[in-house]
């Protein structure tokens, strides 16, 4: 008797929550616009514009699309939720980091805005951010063996050519301190704090195109990545390389030896220059200064000279 009543007195309980769940998931009203690739999501109606964003993420397709024709299936939509605020971005993502734009979750698809910190980057960023994010969906429908996260980041970052100096200038501080982050960390994982991410991303992008282009010798980063997308089984052999770990060290050794000895040549012309510079200064300076002297000397004697 007693145990009919206690699931009697549950099945009530169950019956309230469902009752009360349905008006709550009414309010709840999420706004949808779907253009003609992407399916764009925001929690709420009116904040953020998709409108907006669904033509930046278009415009960040087209460029790809052109660059590389026919190289991916253009029909499969791209799911995109559009975060309006810090909070919800990082709830969704499960990241804390605040400058982080987006990101992207190749396996699915999928990426989430973060419009707050998007909102401090001019139009040219975000659509370069937009492209960022979608490399990274074609290099996960690859139907390959793993992609490396740093030919992830480094393609990710070269292909829709985002240029950043503080990242370079990491990257050369790094090398004349010799404190390059071992490749191997960056097989799977990416630091996201700022102080070793723009290192992480510099190396990336250095290293992919150092690979692409040195290693295997396609004529540009983007031929490298046409081929990833356009002729996979070609491919296989190159990212089984990459996934060895001995000749991932020996192509990391050969990348440091060779940004060593650009990093000296750099040197060796800022020294040059900084020598000649300092030359010329010297000489400019004597000039002045015996010009200045031999004034002096002038008005020392003007008051004779005047009669
Ligand atoms: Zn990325």
């Amino acid at each position: 008797m007693k145990t009919r009543a206690r699931a009697l007195l549950g099945l009530v309980m169950w019956g309230l929550l469902l009752l009360l769940s349905i008006p709550l998931a009414g309010a709840a009203q999420s706004a949808e616009t779907v253009s003609a690739h992407f399916i764009l999501t925001a929690p709420a109606p009116g904040v953020p514009d998709l409108d907006y964003w669904a033509n930046l993420c278009e415009q960040a397709l087209a460029r790809l699309s052109r660059q590389f024709p026919e190289s991916f299936d253009t029909d499969r939509k791209i799911r995109v939720f559009v975060s309006p605020d810090m909070a919800d971005f990082r709830s969704r993502s499960g990241l804390q980091v605040e400058s982080v734009m987006a990101v992207a979750y190749p396996g699915r698809d999928y990426i989430i805005l973060n419009t707050e910190t998007m909102a401090n980057a001019s139009a040219f960023e975000q659509y370069q951010t937009l492209g960022h994010e979608l490399v990274h969906l074609l290099l996960g429908r690859l139907d390959q063996e793993r992609v490396p996260q740093w030919l992830h980041e480094g393609l990710a970052q070269i292909i829709p050519q985002q240029s950043h100096p503080t990242r370079t200038l990491a990257l050369a501080w790094a090398q004349i301190l010799n404190r390059c982050i071992p490749m191997r960390r960056l097989n799977y994982r990416f630091p996201y704090d700022t102080s070793q991410a723009d290192l992480a991303y510099a190396q990336s992008a250095s290293f992919t195109q150092y690979v692409a282009t040195k290693v295997y010798s396609f004529p540009t980063t983007q031929d490298f990545f046409d081929a990833l997308l356009t002729r996979p089984n070609d491919m296989d052999a190159i990212l089984r390389d990459l996934d060895n770990p001995k000749k991932l060290d020996h192509f990391e050794a050969e990348w440091m030896r060779r940004s060593d000895k650009i990093l000296n040549w750099i040197l060796a012309i800022t020294s040059t220059s900084l020598i000649w510079g300092l030359t010329v200064l010297f000489f400019v300076f004597a000039y002045l200064h015996k010009r200045h002297k031999e004034k002096d000397v002038m008005e020392d004697w003007d008051p004779w000279e005047r009669n």
